[in-house]
C-alpha cells in the first residue's frame, strides 16, 4: 500500500503532528472560554475556539451523541490520522476497498462480508439499499430512483418506521408495513426488494431481531439492520452479521467517536460493492451527494481501531462515576431526587433521571432545560423523554464538566426554591 511505503516519513510526521494537534485539544477540552492562543494558526481560530470567533455558543453535552449538537468528538490519535490522509492523493475507489477488507479483518467478519465507509449510517442505508435494487447494471445505476425494470418494495414492521426510512425511500421504493409473521408472508411477493429491520425497536416490534433474519432467508430475500446508535457494546459491530444479516449499517460519529460524517455499510461483498457503485465518487448516482473522503475513510479505520482497543467495562464505570457526583451534589437540595438506568438498546450507557418536588421547585422539567441551554456556559440537557424530568447522560462530557454541570443545576434548583 501507498502509505507504508513512506512509513517512517509518517511517523515524523505523526509525532510533529501530535505536537499540533494535541495542544490545542486541550485548549478545547475546557471549551467555554478560550483561554490560549495557538501560534501556529493566524487569523480565523486564532484563539483556540472558531467557534466562539462566530459569535456559536459551545455547549456541555449531557444529551449524548445527538447529530444535531455535533455527534461526538474524536480522539487527538483520531484527528492526527485525518491530517495524514490530507497529504496525499489516491483513488478513492482503491482506497475504500481497502480500508473495507482492513475493517472486516478487525471486526473479525464472517468469510465473505466485508465493510464500505460511507457519510453516515443514513448514507449506508441508501446506498445499501441501491445496490440490491441496481445490482452492477449501469443503467439502473443511472436511472434511480426511477425503478423502471427493478424491484420496487421494501417490507418493514410498522413500529419500525422512524425518520431514517427516508434514506429507505429517496430509491423509489414503496415501504411495505406488516405487524404479524401472517402479514409479512402475504406481503411478500416478485417486487420485494428487501426486508428492513430497527435495530432500536426490537422491543416494539412483534418480530424480533432474529427471526427477522430467519424468515428472510426463508423468502431468499436480502435483509438489512440499522443500528445506528446501537454500539456500545462493541459486540454489536459483528453480532448482526454473525446472525446472518447481508447489510448492516452504523453510525462513525456516535459512540464509535470517528469522523462526524462517517459510517459503515457492512455486509455481503457483492452488495457493498454494489453500494459502492452507487456512491460518491461515481457520477450520476443517487449517492453522489453522500462523498466521503480520505479523511473520513482513514478516520473511521483509525476510530475502530481505537474503539475496539478501549476498556469498555472502565469507561462504564467512569460514565456512572460522573452521573453520581453530580448526584450526590445535586440531591443535596431539598426535593431532589435522582435515580439510574441503561437503556436496553442505543445509547446503551450509564443514565440518570433527575426529578424534583414542583410545589417546593417552582421549575417545570421544560423550563429546567430552557434555562441550563441559556446559561453560561450553555448546558445541552434532555426531557424525560415521556417521564417526568430530566434525564440525561455523561458519555460526551469533557473532564471536569460534570462538576461545571452539577454546580449548575444546583445553582438553578436553589433559585427556584420556595
Ligand atoms: C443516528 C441514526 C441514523 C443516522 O446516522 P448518521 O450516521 O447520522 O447518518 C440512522 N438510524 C438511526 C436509528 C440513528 O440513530
Amino acid at each position: 500500500m501507498r502509505l507504508n511505503s513512506n512509513r517512517r516519513g509518517f511517523l515524523a510526521t505523526a509525532s510533529a503532528l501530535a505536537a499540533v494537534v494535541l495542544s490545542p485539544y486541550k485548549l478545547f477540552s475546557s471549551n467555554h472560554k478560550a483561554s490560549g492562543v495557538i501560534p501556529s494558526v493566524k487569523g480565523f481560530g486564532s484563539t483556540g475556539n472558531p467557534y466562539d470567533e462566530l459569535g456559536v455558543t459551545t455547549v456541555i453535552n449531557c444529551e449524548g451523541t445527538m447529530t444535531t449538537l455535533g455527534g461526538s468528538l474524536p480522539h487527538p490519535e483520531l484527528e492526527a490520522v485525518m491530517t495524514m490522509a490530507g497529504r496525499h492523493f489516491v483513488s478513492i475507489t482503491e482506497l475504500e476497498v481497502a480500508a473495507g477488507n482492513r475493517i472486516a479483518e478487525m471486526l473479525k467478519l464472517p468469510e465473505g462480508y466485508t465493510a464500505l465507509v460511507t457519510s453516515g449510517a443514513a448514507a449506508a442505508i441508501q446506498s445499501g439499499l441501491a445496490g440490491i435494487l441496481t445490482g452492477g447494471n449501469e443503467a439502473f445505476i443511472r436511472q434511480l430512483p426511477d425503478l423502471t425494470g427493478m424491484k420496487s418494495e421494501v417490507i418493514i414492521q410498522k413500529s419500525h418506521r422512524n425518520p431514517f426510512d427516508h434514506q429507505l425511500r429517496t430509491t423509489g421504493v414503496k415501504l411495505v408495513e406488516v405487524e404479524t409473521i401472517e402479514e409479512l408472508h402475504a406481503a411478500v411477493n416478485d417486487r420485494t426488494a428487501m426486508m428492513h429491520f430497527s435495530n432500536f425497536a426490537n422491543a416494539a416490534g412483534q418480530i424480533k431481531v432474529d427471526e427477522w433474519v430467519r424468515l428472510a432467508k426463508q423468502y431468499n430475500l436480502p435483509c438489512m439492520n440499522d443500528a445506528a446508535a446501537d454500539t456500545p457494546p462493541v459486540s454489536h459491530l459483528w453480532d448482526y452479521t454473525n446472525m446472518g444479516y447481508d447489510l448492516v449499517t452504523f453510525s462513525g460519529g456516535k459512540a464509535i467517536r470517528g469522523p462526524q460524517c462517517a459510517g459503515l455499510l457492512i455486509g455481503r461483498k457483492e452488495l457493498v460493492a454494489n453500494a459502492l457503485l452507487n456512491n460518491s465518487p461515481h457520477e450520476d448516482t443517487i449517492g453522489r451527494s453522500q462523498k466521503v473522503g480520505k479523511e473520513e475513510i482513514l478516520g473511521m479505520v483509525k476510530a475502530l481501531e481505537l474503539f475496539l482497543s478501549e476498556d469498555h467495562d472502565a469507561l462504564a464505570r467512569e460514565w456512572q462515576g460522573r452521573l453520581e457526583l453530580i448526584s450526590s451534589e445535586i440531591t443535596r437540595v431539598a426535593s431532589v431526587n435522582t435515580s439510574f438506568f441503561v437503556p436496553d438498546i442505543a445509547n446503551h450507557v450509564p443514565h440518570m433521571r433527575i426529578t424534583w418536588d414542583e410545589s417546593r421547585i417552582s421549575l417545570t422539567a421544560e423550563e429546567a432545560a430552557k434555562l441550563l441551554r441559556g446559561s453560561k456556559p450553555s448546558i445541552a440537557i434532555s426531557r424525560g423523554e415521556g417521564e417526568p424530568g430530566l434525564a440525561m447522560n455523561s458519555f460526551m462530557l469533557q473532564p471536569g464538566e460534570d462538576k461545571i454541570v452539577a454546580a449548575q443545576l444546583s445553582k438553578l434548583f436553589r433559585e427556584h426554591a420556595a
